[in-house]
């Protein structure tokens, strides 16, 4: 699963992007810097694991993970090929997510593309270049659908449903605000892989005082929140500045700086934390001596295609899953007490998996 950093040039995107991977990607007062998408492998913070760590005396902890792409910055006409404009555009299609970041923050020493600081213009700005290349792709896939309604009257129905998407477009809509009416036309707008049918999480790039109240003092934050909301996106605050130095400091002096800063956690965790809620993904654990670790599902998942996440052949050989819900284990205080008390449940095939099940897979080999 991978999220996109999208943004203007200078709106913070490499910063924000080192701070999540200390990749050391070059950061500079320079638009076009970051010309190669990066990526980065980002552990998703999870308390839970340290604590069954002690339990069981693990050797090691694994988190999950989820990969960050800082993609090269966007200029408006690229969905005509300014700029880096259309292997921009590709590296968004690639992702599952996306992050857009919006500079919130004034400072005189670096240049903003459009000279002035205005959130909503810049977002409009990327935006509408994500639907132009949309309305580019579905031109396409009309013409073709429309070619092959003339063969066979079930592409009818196709050339129905791009219709409606690109009239939507050509409003100034995003995909993701139409409604389907079926599952197969979801399915079917699935399969388009349009940029605007990505969810979307606004990122509030903003000053270093308007972190301890997280943004609230900030009227560019407040537009942005208002926007994200009319779109039933989500939106947040972080400071990509301080976030890059908590990111370099080690781990004990991290948590007396975000304290001293008066945030109960650092923009990061959070940020890493909504975006794997916005994968639609969930944790199950395992703890044993050798290793404490989170495995990363989607939500709705069963309990072999999660035993399968751990080896194919626990999910071919499938027989039950011994399982005990993270706060009823931390409540008895140990996994023989769990068990005693009836807590630890053997769950067949069918069982949909919850965040923080702690499982045992039983297989035939
Ligand atoms: P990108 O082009 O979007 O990747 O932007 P960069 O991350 O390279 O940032 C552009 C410039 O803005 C750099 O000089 C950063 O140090 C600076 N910058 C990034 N975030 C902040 C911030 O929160 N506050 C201030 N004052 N400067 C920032």
């Amino acid at each position: 699963m991978k999220l996109g950093i999208v943004g203007l040039p200078n709106v913070g995107k490499s910063t924000l992007f080192n701070a999540l991977t200390q990749a050391g990607a070059e950061s500079a007062n320079y638009p076009f810097c970051t010309i190669e998408p990066n990526v980065g492998v980002v552990p998703v913070p999870d308390n839970r694991l340290d604590v069954l760590a002690k339990m069981f005396n693990s050797q090691k902890i694994v988190p999950a993970s989820i990969e960050f792409v800082d993609i090269a910055g966007l200029v408006r006409g690229a969905s005509k090929g300014e700029g880096l404009g259309n292997k921009f555009l590709s590296n968004i299609r690639e992702v599952d997510a996306i992050i857009h970041v919006v500079r919130c923050f004034e400072d005189e020493n670096i240049v903003h593309v459009d000279s002035t600081i205005d959130p909503i213009r810049d977002i409009e700005t990327i935006n509408l270049e994500l639907i132009l290349s949309d309305i580019e792709v579905l031109g396409r896939r009309l013409d073709k659908a429309k070619k092959a309604a003339k063969g066979d009257k079930k592409y009818e129905q196709e050339v129905a449903w791009i219709e409606k998407i690109i009239d939507a477009l050509n409003s100034g809509k995003a995909a993701r605000s139409v409604k389907f009416e079926s599952e197969e036309e979801a399915k079917f707008a699935d399969s388009l892989f349009l940029l605007t049918t990505k969810s979307v999480i606004y990122v509030c790039n903003v000053a270093e005082d308007d972190v301890s109240d997280d943004g609230m003092s900030n009227d560019f934050v407040k537009k942005v929140r208002e926007y994200a909301e009319s779109e039933n996106n989500e939106a947040m605050v972080v400071c990509a500045k301080i976030e890059e130095e908590i990111s370099n400091l080690p781990k004990e002096e991290k948590d007396e700086f975000i304290e001293a800063l008066g945030i109960g956690e650092s923009g990061l965790d959070r940020l890493i934390k909504s975006s794997y809620r916005l994968l639609n993904l969930i944790s199950f654990l395992t703890a044993g001596e050798k290793e404490s670790r989170a495995w990363t599902i989607t939500k709705g998942t069963k309990a072999p295609q999660a035993a399968g996440k751990i080896h194919s052949d626990f999910e071919r050989g499938f027989i039950r899953a011994e399982i005990v819900a993270y706060d009823d284990l931390i409540s008895c205080g140990s996994y023989a007490a769990a068990k005693e008390k009836g807590l630890v449940r053997l769950e067949g095939k069918e069982y949909v998996m919850k965040d923080g099940d702690i499982c045992n897979f039983r297989f035939n080999v």
